[in-house]
């Protein structure tokens, strides 16, 4: 029987809402007990509401100061505290508890895990922006404070369940697999034109729109390339990438005698994060199930490094070090934001990375008079309004 007090940091997204589906299933099927300390969402407050009268937390937060009254209303009788802004999702971070999921996506979500650091929580981590921006600072500060660091995007926690933890020397190298996204067969001349709509629309997995849109530039591999580098100290070119459109198996871990080492499961999120919610333990859910024989055979090939060049472009920023990883972050935030709006071609989220990095210097990530957390987002607001004006001049031109 898995117990823990729980905290959930973008509980209305697509993690943390599976993340409350989760438990409730686990609950029922007499495997786990949880209880809710705080949940944090954005805007959509009914939602938030909805979860907070199911799971009765102390504290429910949305991000937007503008719907406090509104969250206060829909929370009407229920004792359950409301608050509002940054520091409220802040302060909900802070606060301890067993175990903390930090699923904000963006660089939004890196102040909330750096306080959810702090705590000696366990840190289930699905938001991998932060991971981008501060990965060894967050890391250590998790274990300092006594907490253990669990990823939750499924290629890490792959990774995670079949890595020696004792005898890293052992490995030579790590496979990460990517879908391919949707567009991985789509005639290049076909690109050009690609809506949202298409690009949300992935093949295999259920996602909010901001990490649908890097899945379908690749870019979202490339971000994975960098956590899979801070989180098992692994160099850039010990990590491979190799395209499984079936998404079964979800990464891999190469020994130096030969042995590769796999973890395969449906495309499900609530499979990582229920070997987060349990680790070292298991717990048990109505998992799908996995059924080899009926999808009969898995298929893999090379990544198209000239179509999707956001990955390249992620492995030359882990390479140059620094705050370069940073800049390559806020970036691609900035232009599959711009693309969402439609005020940014398919084509051009890579370009816009591409030249946001070439104009931002890219300076060290280090303590100095601020820490590692303040110094990263200082990057991440210069790199943002440059590749803000690069999206504006590409609009401008068209
Ligand atoms: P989502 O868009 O569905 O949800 C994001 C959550 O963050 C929502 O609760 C939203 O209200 C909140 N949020 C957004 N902006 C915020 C802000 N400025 N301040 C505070 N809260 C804010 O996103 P998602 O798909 O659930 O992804 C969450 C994170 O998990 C991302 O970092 C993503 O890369 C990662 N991840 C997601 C999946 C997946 O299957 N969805 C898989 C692997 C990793
Ligand atoms: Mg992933």
């Amino acid at each position: 029987m898995i117990r823990r007090r729980v905290t959930v940091l973008g509980a209305t997204g697509s993690v943390g809402a599976s993340t409350l589906e989760l438990m409730a299933q686990a609950e029922a099927g007499g495997a786990g007990v949880f209880e809710v300390e705080a949940l944090t969402g954005g805007a959509n407050v009914a939602r938030l509401a909805e979860q907070a009268r199911r799971w009765k937390p102390r504290l429910a937060v949305t991000a937007d100061p503008a719907r406090l009254d509104a969250l206060r209303e829909a929370l009407s009788g229920t004792g359950i505290e409301a608050a509002a802004g940054e520091a409220a999702v802040i302060e909900a971070a802070s606060r301890p508890a067993d175990w903390i999921m930090a699923a904000i996506v963006g660089a939004a979500g890196l102040r909330s895990a750096w306080a959810a650091a702090a705590t000696g929580a366990t840190l289930a981590l699905a938001n991998k922006e932060s991971l981008v921006c501060c990965g060894p600072p967050l890391i250590d500060r998790v274990r300092r404070a006594g907490g253990r660091l669990i990823p939750v995007d499924s290629e890490h926690s792959a990774i995670f369940q079949v890595f020696p933890h004792d005898a890293p020397e052992q490995v030579r190298k790590l496979v990460l697999t990517a879908s391919g996204g949707p567009f991985r067969t789509t005639p290049p001349e076909a690109l050009a034109g690609i809506t949202p709509e298409q690009a949300v629309a992935h093949p295999n997995w259920s996602m909010g729109a901001k990490i649908s849109v890097d899945s379908a530039t690749m870019a979202n591999k490339g971000l994975e390339v960098i956590e899979a580098a801070y989180l098992f100290a692994m160099p850039v070119d010990r990590i491979d990438v190799v395209v499984h459109p079936e998404s079964i198996i979800h990464s891999m871990v190469e020994y130096i005698d030969g042995s590769t080492l796999a973890q395969l499961g449906p495309p499900d999120m609530k499979t990582p994060i229920a070997c987060a919610l349990a680790w070292p333990e298991r717990i048990a859910w109505p998992a799908p199930k996995l059924d080899l024989a009926a999808l009969g055979r898995l298929t893999f090939e090379a990544p198209d490094e000239a179509r999707f060049p956001a990955l390249k472009l992620a492995r030359e920023a882990l390479r140059a070090g620094g705050s370069a990883p940073v800049v390559f972050n806020a970036a691609n935030e900035v232009a599959a934001l711009a693309f969402l709006d439609r005020r940014l071609a398919f084509l051009n989220i890579a370009a816009v990375v591409a030249d946001t990095l070439s104009r931002v210097t890219a300076s060290g990530v280090d303590s100095g008079s601020r820490n590692a957390c303040d110094a990263a987002l200082a990057v991440d607001a210069q790199a943002r309004r440059e590749a803000e004006s690069i999206v504006r001049g590409l609009a401008a031109a068209a």
